[in-house]
């Protein structure tokens, strides 16, 4: 058996279409261009990379989440820096038309599209979206979607520390949509204008931030090996002086290899004192931290992880998909497509497949997908086509166990659990089914 794994994008831009994870967002009228809706499956892989997400945080006692409004006061935004200078550079091809980020292409000396070197001079782009608060459209109600979600945790951190009489170090998490007027989306869901983050940022005592960079640094990447996620498709990468955002003090990618190379997945920065200053000098607010032991008044440096839920979902697609491809005797080829999800991004856990429609399997499968649903795993029934067929549309979806009901189930109370990737079967009774889900789930 040969196995491939993914290596364009396209097959599984076609695998999410057909199968319902994303689809094209507007899609009757022609889509509109880099905006994408998660179907059915796709909302509950993405749920479940949340889950996880979140689990991993807030499960610390260190750590609290918080849920922030998108619209905020318009002040943040130019306390932050990203009124004056949020912005990417951008070049038009006078030949083409094709407008570009310079400092994404190889050679920005030439339009990558068509080659021409006629070309506008970079201009810098602001990337916020403008919008205006209640009925006046003036510059006076402009307020921003926000382009970033950390900026709600620190506006909050002082309501946060003290209701929850919080001591350095803590952290606060946050997921939540982001809006950025990207100049060149692309790449199905790894660039668009409107996606989701989740962010947590760390408050540390000035000195100890190295230390808890190097810390954060390792929890992270063992969130992804944790996850399943293949670990020679992951790296770090640390950016050179001259990539440094104007907040950073250290900063480090957290790169995938996805078929169109090594991409960001998630940004560990080192934010310093920078934001909490900025906010306290233009609220006038004192957001200084006064620390009983030392009686020490500072403001604390921030740890920020900030990754991209839907980047996440991409990856997480990428890394499972793989196709077995098997030749019998005469040489001809049979290729299953399975996504091999870890079981905790599974959006399907299980499926129950009668072998026959008739009566009473039919209501037997049913009834059994109604009791592990409402156990709270996500379950499908499915009675039509071959079993072999419903299998693959199963394998297809990553889904890890098949449960399927026969003739005999009916007299021996046992059913035959078919599993994803070894596609080995077992006869379970089922009064033991929930237990030896619940085991293979887990050990898995
Ligand atoms: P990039 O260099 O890819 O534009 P960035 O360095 O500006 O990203 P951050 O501001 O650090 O990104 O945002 C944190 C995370 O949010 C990124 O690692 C990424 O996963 C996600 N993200 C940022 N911009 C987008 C976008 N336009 N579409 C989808 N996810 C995004």
């Amino acid at each position: 058996m040969k196995t491939q794994e993914l290596n364009d994008l396209q097959t599984l831009v076609s695998l999410a279409k057909r199968r319902g994870f994303v689809f094209q967002s507007s899609e009757v009228y022609g889509g509109i261009n880099a905006c994408w809706d998660y179907g059915p499956l796709g909302v509950e892989l993405k749920l479940n990379v949340k889950k996880l997400w979140w689990k991993s945080m807030t499960s610390r006692n260190d750590i609290v989440g918080i849920d922030a409004a998108i619209l905020m006061h318009p002040k943040v935004w130019k306390a932050s820096g990203h009124v004056d200078g949020f912005t990417d550079p951008m070049v038009d091809c006078k030949e083409c038309k094709y407008r570009f980020r310079p400092d994404k292409v190889e050679d920005p000396s030439q339009c990558p599209s068509c080659g021409s070197k006629n070309l506008s001079e970079p201009r810098n782009f602001n990337l916020m979206f403008k919008t205006f608060m209640g009925p006046l459209e003036d510059s006076s109600s402009t307020v921003y979607l926000r382009p970033e979600t950390a900026q709600g945790i620190f506006v909050n951190f002082e309501n946060v520390q003290t209701s929850m009489r919080k001591k350095i170090p803590f952290g606060i998490a946050q997921i939540g949509k982001s809006f950025r007027n990207e100049i060149t989306p692309g790449n199905f869901i790894f660039r668009t204008r409107e996606f989701e983050q989740m962010e947590m940022q760390y408050f540390v005592k000035p000195g100890s931030d190295d230390e808890h960079m190097e810390e954060w640094k390792q929890r992270r990447r063992n969130f992804y090996l944790n996850m399943g996620f293949k670990e020679e498709r992951l790296r770090f990468h640390q950016h050179g002086p001259d990539e440094l955002a104007h907040y950073a003090k250290d900063a480090f990618d957290v790169e995938y290899k996805f078929p169109m190379g090594w991409e960001e997945l998630e940004g560990i920065h080192n934010r310093t004192d920078f934001d909490l200053k900025a906010h306290q000098q233009m609220s006038g607010k004192s957001l200084e931290y006064f620390e009983e032991a030392s009686k020490e008044k500072y403001i604390p440096y921030v740890i920020e992880t900030a990754a991209g839920c839907d980047r996440l979902v991409l990856a997480a697609l990428c890394d499972a998909y793989r196709e077995e491809i098997t030749t019998d005797e005469k040489g001809k080829e049979d290729k299953r497509v399975v996504l091999g999800f870890h079981p905790q991004l599974a959006p399907v856990k299980l499926a129950f497949l009668p072998l026959s429609k008739k009566e009473p399997l039919a209501s037997l499968a049913m009834q059994l997908r109604n009791d592990f649903a409402a156990e709270d795993w996500i379950c499908q029934y499915d009675e039509s086509g071959s079993i072999g067929k419903r299998y693959r549309r199963q394998d297809e979806i990553g889904t890890p166990l098949c449960v399927t009901i026969d003739f005999d189930s009916l007299e021996d109370k046992c059913v035959t659990v078919r599993h994803r990737d070894s596609m080995q079967q077992d006869r379970v009774s089922i009064d033991g089914l929930e237990a030896y889900v619940r085991d293979k789930l887990k050990n898995f």
